[in-house]
């Protein structure tokens, strides 16, 4: 859902009271908040925040960059100030850094810190390194004076692919490090996904620029209302797996189909994330839906189960059906 005037890059007034109503379903708040959350975004000054990028490939900066509601360029011109960012920001070298620590100084306790990628911390972290820092020593400082942080993505969540066996580089995700103590503790919520979806950040930061408070979070602290349900809820494959019409290869009648993909090594029934409810593309599709099994990206450990294309084992009893 676009709300953004062809024509400009801010949001006109119909399309900021259509975007609050959108964004009080997507994160299950009841029609009646609707201009609570329209006056707190009006009077709510910009929110400071500060992007970080460790051991990540950009995805995640990627995804929100097809954020559809709102978008990008409303999030950064209306609601937050965007005031560093590695991959997105015009200055580069001394000039950024430069803007970077302006920011820390003069925000100190009260921006929000959003960390893309893990961590290493091998060889002194030599890994990962800017501006002749180490990506530890770098989040650490940057961490002091965080109100908040947001992890995004499932390397900076959980530790991601960089993480995998054998880890070479001892890459971690933040939770470890504050765990660890070697950054400060601070208010986090992770927001797994290669990459998360664009809806999750786009709604997780708008609920804190409104509300002033991460939206309800799960044990592994990640928003109930995006992670609370998995890929298999909500699959438009599910009434095949309850049918037990299933593909056995990915060139089979089965495939071709349409049906469920659970032998061919879907993940979905056991991957926490809102991918088959709020799909990709402005709602367009998702991996599943376009025929290819869900690998449980946002899952912890995802990369290092037994093959990302063998059936997994699930709680059949859960899912009503026999495979
Ligand atoms: S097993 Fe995978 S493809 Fe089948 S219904 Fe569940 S999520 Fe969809
Ligand atoms: S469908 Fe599964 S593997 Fe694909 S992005 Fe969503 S959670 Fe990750």
């Amino acid at each position: 859902m676009s709300v953004l005037d062809p024509f400009e890059t801010r949001l006109s007034r119909r399309g900021f009271l259509k975007w609050c109503g959108y964004l009080a379903s997507s994160l299950a708040l009841p029609a009646s908040l609707i201009p609570q959350i329209a006056a707190g975004l009006e009077r709510t000054p910009r929110l400071p925040v500060i992007w970080l990028s460790f051991q990540s490939c950009s995805g995640c900066a990627e995804s929100l960059t097809r954020s559809a509601t709102p978008t990008l360029e409303s999030l950064i011109l209306d609601f937050v100030s965007l005031d560093f960012h590695p991959l997105l920001q015009a200055s580069a070298g001394t000039a950024a850094e430069r803007s970077c620590q302006a920011s820390i100084k003069s925000n100190f306790g009260r921006y929000l810190l959003i960390v893309e990628g893990a961590i290493p911390i091998h060889a002194h972290g030599a890994y990962a390194t800017c501006a002749g820092q180490s990506g530890l020593k770098q989040l650490a400082e940057a961490t002091e004076g965080a109100a908040a942080i947001i992890a995004v993505g499932s390397c900076a969540a959980f530790g991601g692919i960089p993480q995998a066996h054998p880890n070479p580089t001892g890459a971690h995700s933040v939770h470890e490090l504050m765990v660890a103590g070697r950054i400060p503790q601070r208010p986090l919520v992770n927001l797994p996904g290669c990459p998360p979806l664009p809806i999750a950040m786009a709604a997780t930061l708008a609920h804190i620029v409104v509300f002033g408070a991460f939206p309800r979070l799960d044990a592994r602290k990640r928003p109930v209302v995006f992670y609370g349900q998995t890929i298999h809820d909500h699959c438009s494959r599910l009434s095949c797996f309850q049918q037990g019409l299933f593909a056995e290869r990915f060139d089979d009648l089965g495939a071709r189909n349409g049906w469920c993909l659970f032998k061919l090594g879907c993940k979905g029934p056991a991957t926490h994330n809102a991918c088959s409810l709020h799909k990709w593309n402005d709602g367009l599709s998702f991996p599943v839906e376009s025929g290819h099994p869900c690998l449980g990206c946002s899952e912890p450990g995802a990369w290092d189960r037994d093959g990302l294309y063998h059936p997994i084992k699930v709680n059949l009893a859960m899912h009503n059906r026999s495979p």
